[in-house]
């Protein structure tokens, strides 16, 4: 799409776009329809991104990854989400059970969990209870000392690859009288005795994805302990501050996915003897979409160069989360409209990214939780800096 603002890609990110958009149109957008309509977790898409390094692109190449920057990994994200929402948001679940392994596992942990990963035995990222979501300091799993290791008990809600990943990072209280202050994380194995893969969520959209809940009640070493004791609520939030580009890169997709079929169907559809694109209430439409959607662009890539550059991106990844993920909604509102009636109906296009993208202002925070993040930091900004 011409009209929508493109970045300069170095040749190994143009290279992952590349590949990412040729079994995009062959292999998943062939599959979509079917995954929303049943609801089906696809394990053949999964060998498919296994077996050409999607599932361990953004992993150093000592721990058995494609060692590829930030900007890669959005690129082919992004690219993914063009062609099957559900594609995208499986590859980002894998990216965010890989990244407290990453940053606060030993060396032995991330060769074994991340090389697992590798190969399509995925890391879930477990931190959101049923009555804690947005308050993930809030939450009520515990893990107490039992002989050398640790009891963990609790049940997480909506673990996005739940039951499909093999292993689980799961955030409990180890210092309940801290709150936040006193949360740990731990590895545990679906297929150790104590752990069971609960209650599948049936969604609105991206329903390719699997959701599930984990309860558990069973003792764990101390070896499988992710990071500092009591530390773990820190290490969730620098996971969300990558996690959110990566949001951010889904949204890219889908609202790109949208505007085609928008601007598809304004130049097919006629009313009144004319393409309904020629009336300026459809056009100027559509070019508010190309100009947010670019805008929105521009901030994603340069959100993923600032985290590539090890700049701080908490700000940056919380805005670009927040103004692609409404940019997303717009854009996939907007296509429903201009396809009218259709768009309303399955099995259209516009239909089912309309579902799909609900949950993109939703999950790793919520638009809400963006603005809070970034309302405290203009006023600590305020207050440490006066006019
Ligand atoms: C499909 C799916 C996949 C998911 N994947 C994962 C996963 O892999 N791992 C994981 O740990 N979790 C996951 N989640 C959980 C998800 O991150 C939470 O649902 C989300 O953080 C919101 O929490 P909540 O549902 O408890 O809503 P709540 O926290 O109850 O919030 C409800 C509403 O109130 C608003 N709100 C809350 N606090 C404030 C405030 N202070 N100011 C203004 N508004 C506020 C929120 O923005 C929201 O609109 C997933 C959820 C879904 C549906």
């Amino acid at each position: 799409m011409t009209e929508i603002w493109k970045p300069t890609l170095d040749e190994i990110s143009a290279r992952w776009q590349t590949l990412a958009d040729r079994l995009g149109r062959e292999r998943f957008a062939p599959l979509a329809p079917e995954l929303d309509r049943d609801q089906r977790y696809p394990w053949e898409t999964i060998e498919t991104l296994v077996e050409h390094k999607f599932v361990g692109l953004f992993l150093p190449r000592q721990w058995g990854g494609e060692g590829a920057s930030l900007v890669s990994t959005v690129a082919a994200v992004e690219t993914l989400g063009t062609h099957c929402a559900s594609t995208a948001a499986i590859m980002c679940a894998y990216q965010l059970g890989a990244f407290p392994i990453l940053l606060a596992g030993t060396d032995k942990q991330k060769d074994f969990y991340l090389r697992e990963m590798t190969q399509g035995r995925a890391t879930s990222f477990a931190l959101s209870e049923r009555i804690a979501g947005s308050d993930a300091a809030a939450i009520e799993a515990t893990a107490v000392r039992e002989g050398d290791g640790w009891r963990l008990k609790g049940e997480k809600y909506w673990i996005g690859n739940g039951g499909a990943s093999r292993y689980y990072v799961v955030f409990a209280k180890t210092d309940p009288a801290l709150a936040g202050r006193g949360i740990s994380a731990f590895m545990v194995d679906k297929e150790q005795p104590g752990a069971v893969i609960d209650e599948l969520s049936d969604k609105m959209g991206i329903r390719g994805t699997q959701t599930s809940n984990l309860k558990v009640d069973l003792v764990v070493p101390d070896s499988a302990r992710i990071g500092e004791v009591n530390r773990a609520l820190r290490l969730a939030l620098q996971t969300l501050n990558v996690g959110r580009i990566m949001v951010s890169a889904q949204s890219m997709g889908l609202a790109i996915a949208a505007f085609k079929e928008a601007a598809k169907r304004a130049v097919q559809r006629k009313t009144f003897g004319q393409p309904i694109g020629d009336n300026q209430g459809i056009g100027f439409k559509l070019a508010d979409m190309a100009t947010e959607i670019s805008a929105a662009r521009m901030m994603l890539y340069e959100a993923a160069r600032a985290y590539d550059n090890g700049e701080d991106v908490s700000n940056l990844g919380a805005m670009a989360k927040l103004f692609t993920s409404e940019v997303a909604h717009r854009a996939a509102d907007n296509a429903v409209q201009i396809w009218g009636g259709l768009g309303y109906c399955k099995p259209t296009i516009a239909e089912r990214l309309y579902r799909d993208q609900r949950i993109l202002e939703i999950y790793e925070g919520s638009s809400e939780i963006q603005r809070l993040v970034l309302s405290r930091a203009v006023r600590k900004e305020a207050e440490e800096h006066p006019a």
